[in-house]
């Protein structure tokens, strides 16, 4: 099983499964990390977005609010919501208080526990009051995120009617979608109730996921400047399935020829939890194809659970395995770079604990020509993966898309509830490479 496991760093893998999801942002439990190794920051579900699960009534229209908009702040031991109060206890369970981590040079055994609440932000952030004034200038960096987390995980489970979740249907013909950035996004898909920040923060943060590949396919993509000839070589033979001609049939009939186009999604672990609703949107911004999303990876799953294929509509199918891609690769047999693409997640490639995992994957990939954009959770995230990718498979890709920001990053912070000195932005960045000696073959004609 352990072998299984290690495509993502060990490090998450410390706690079980369940606990992480409890804990639904911040994975990071590795004791024995030293300081200046960078721990990563991956959210591994994000279900507990969707409180009423198990509920037949999945509407929230006839419950009472709890807790009123002009409410949210609470210290999180002192919390309304269990949920809220249980992180607490994990933050002090497995925190690290920041001034005891400097005076002691990383060392666990010799550091208090975080139990002190910050008033500002309410989340236990040193071991005692000494500490945070000695610590609070360096704090301050990060106090007004975490509290804006506090106010959005209260605003959560405030029992208020959820109306920025109820998301816009099919796109009207004579509707042109704007990808420049979600503001233009959210405007020109008729999204309602998007008044507020925080109404865009939570949005985002599940909507990053299909409306990332959505805006890298998307013919009014926002990644011009950063396309490589290359890229737009890959990304024309892509369009020219997502967006398929009338054909004339011979008894004059007028048709389109719609093909599915296969989305691989390796390493997947956040994405595989959202539910498939969700994928909607992508499906509404390439309203003639069909797309087969394979989640793929041993994080996409729950352990042991048996690999399967679902649907939502004739458009979306979904997969859902817990193989290593390049086992799952084997299964697949052949691949179109018109139809097949492949995009990772925040994979942590370059991370030491899972890059030798991902090697043999990565080199499959490459080996189809087809598309594979990564995305990463900060800078450094990014920076790490592309030189883990440039050492390892340097002769065997070109670039497709110069690393940039994501316009579609999530807007919303994850805390890292191990270090609260960390808080990333899912997807905040992304890049694309391809295996290289790239032809142009499309069978297709001749079927
Ligand atoms: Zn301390
Ligand atoms: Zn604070």
């Amino acid at each position: 099983m352990n072998s299984l496991r290690m495509l993502r760093p060990a490090a998450a893998r410390a706690v079980s499964a369940s606990r992480a999801r409890m804990a639904q942002s911040a994975v990071v439990l590795k004791p024995s990390l030293n300081s200046t190794a960078r721990q990563i920051t991956r959210p591994l579900s994000i279900k507990s977005l969707f409180a009423s699960k198990g509920d037949n009534d999945q509407s929230t229209a006839i419950k009472q609010p709890i807790l009123s908009q002009d409410n949210l702040f609470h210290p999180m031991s002192e919390s309304p919501i269990p949920e809220i109060r249980d992180r607490a206890t994990i933050i002090k369970k497995y925190g690290t208080c920041p001034v005891c981590n400097e005076e002691h040079h990383g060392d666990r055994a010799a550091m208090q526990s975080p139990e002190f609440e910050c008033p500002d932000c309410g989340l236990p952030t040193h071991c005692c009051e000494e500490h945070y004034h000695k610590g609070k200038t360096e704090h301050d960096k990060i106090c007004g995120i975490l509290r804006e987390h506090n106010e959005d995980e209260h605003d959560l489970r405030s029992g208020r009617p959820m109306k920025e979740f109820e998301f816009p249907s099919a796109q009207g013909f004579d509707e042109a979608i704007n990808m420049a950035n979600w503001d233009v996004f959210f405007y020109t898909r008729s999204f309602p109730s998007m008044d507020s920040d925080r109404n865009m923060r939570h949005v985002s943060k599940l909507l990053t996921y299909p409306i990332t590949i959505g805006s890298v396919l998307h013919e009014s993509s926002p990644y011009r400047k950063q396309v490589t000839p290359e890229g737009l070589r890959s990304l024309a033979a892509i369009r020219s399935i997502l967006y398929p001609k009338v054909i004339l049939a011979k008894d004059g009939v007028t048709m389109l020829k719609t093909e599915t186009v296969n989305l691989y999604l390796l390493g997947a672990r956040a994405e595989s939890t959202l539910p498939p609703h969700i994928w909607l949107q992508l499906s509404h911004l390439f309203p003639q194809t069909p797309f087969h999303l394979h989640f793929i990876g041993p994080d996409t799953l729950p352990p042991n659970r048996e690999p399967y294929t679902t649907f939502l509509n004739d458009r979306l199918t979904f997969t859902y395995d817990n193989a290593m891609y390049h086992d799952y690769h084997e299964k697949i047999g052949s691949f179109d770079p018109y139809r097949d693409i492949y995009f990772l997640f925040a994979p942590g490639i370059g991370h030491p604990d899972s890059r030798e995992a991902w090697k043999p994957s990565i080199a499959k990939a490459l080996d189809t020509k087809c598309a594979m954009f990564i995305t990463g959770f900060d800078q450094t995230d990014v920076q790490t993966d592309v030189k883990a990718v440039e050492e390892d498979h340097g002769e065997d890709f070109d670039w497709i898309l110069k690393p940039t920001e994501n316009h579609f990053k999530s807007l919303k912070h994850d805390i890292n509830l191990q270090d609260l000195t960390q808080a990333i932005c899912a997807n905040w960045g992304i890049w694309g490479i391809r295996g290289k000696r790239y032809e142009v073959t499309h069978n297709t004609e001749d079927e």
